[in-house]
């Protein structure tokens, strides 16, 4: 990944990709201070924008640290790499980590490193083959209590439990795994946020211990809008046998309906799933 034409925004300004080096000596490898974002831009504008930056700098607000650049700095920043690169459609991901003056737990005197990269990752967009629907397994680890780690924050190092799983889902022949939280409750996956329909209404985990996405919020506002309820709870594993249709989101897997978990619970895409499907990609092009 590191042998790339294009320009990374690193510390303020716009780099060569294979000149986006940092010291190994960097706190953001060896403590985990260290916060990301994943956006998409779509037709030359990055979805939801704003509200990825303001989630970065919160991200590092829980870790201790603070970005130093302002919401509109960042915003702007990433639109000067999506033109350096010359992308209309593509992945953005902002990180920010701690830098290598301090190398003990305490870092309070680092230097906070920013960088934007972006890259080509097509979506799926041909909705016939996303209404097949993908199959989850169900993930050995669980989401931590929120005061256990810093469960709200999309810190790098919370993903060691999401890459485990995933590769663990993928050996065993799943798309993705379905992570439980540490109470045994429907939680979120390595990568996204999930929903079930029960007759026409949406039900989601109430979102206390892993990461509120933007999508999540969007498909919820999308719901609103065509009328469809939606019950924010506590689901329990079992429930889900009782469910009619299931689909995660999130800004990497956007609305992509789910036909099984586990190898216990089935789900048919329906009329919902689409709906969401549908909703999703006019508003990432609006
Ligand atoms: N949960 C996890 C663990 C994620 O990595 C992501 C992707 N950032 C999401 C949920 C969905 O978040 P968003 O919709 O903001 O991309």
């Amino acid at each position: 990944f590191d042998q790339r034409d294009g320009f990374i925004w690193y510390n303020g300004a716009l780099v060569p990709w294979r000149d986006a080096k940092l010291h190994v000596l960097s706190h953001g490898l060896h403590y985990g201070s260290c916060v990301f974002e994943g956006e998409r831009a779509y037709g030359g504008k990055i979805f939801k924008s704003v509200e990825h930056s303001e989630r970065f700098k919160n991200s590092a607000q829980i870790l201790d640290f603070e970005i130093p650049y302002s919401v509109e700095a960042l915003v702007a920043a990433k639109d000067a790499t999506l033109k350096a690169n010359n992308f209309t459609d593509c992945y953005v991901r902002p990180v920010a980590w701690r830098g290598s003056e301090m190398m003990a737990v305490a870092a309070q005197n680092s230097t906070i490193h920013v960088a934007i990269a972006m890259w080509d990752w097509p979506s799926m967009f041909d909705i016939a083959t996303k209404m097949k629907g993908i199959k989850l397994d169900i993930a050995e680890y669980c989401r931590p209590d929120p005061r256990t780690a810093p469960s709200l924050a999309k810190a790098a190092g919370l993903y060691m439990i999401c890459t485990i799983s995933k590769h663990r889902a993928e050996r065993r022949g799943y798309a993705d795994a379905l992570m439980l939280d540490w109470q045994g409750r429907v939680a979120e996956c390595t990568g996204a946020n999930v929903f079930f329909v029960k007759d026409g209404a949406l039900h989601t985990p109430i979102a206390d211990c892993f990461l509120d996405g933007i999508t999540r919020r969007t498909v919820i506002d999308l719901a609103k809008r065509r009328g469809i309820e939606l019950i924010e709870r506590r689901i329990m594993p079992e429930e889900m046998a009782s469910f009619d249709e299931c689909f995660i989101c999130g800004t990497g897997a956007e609305v992509t309906p789910v036909s099984g978990i586990g190898g216990k619970y089935s789900f048919t895409p329906g009329a919902v799933s689409r709906a969401m499907v549908e909703d999703y990609n006019k508003e990432i092009h609006a």
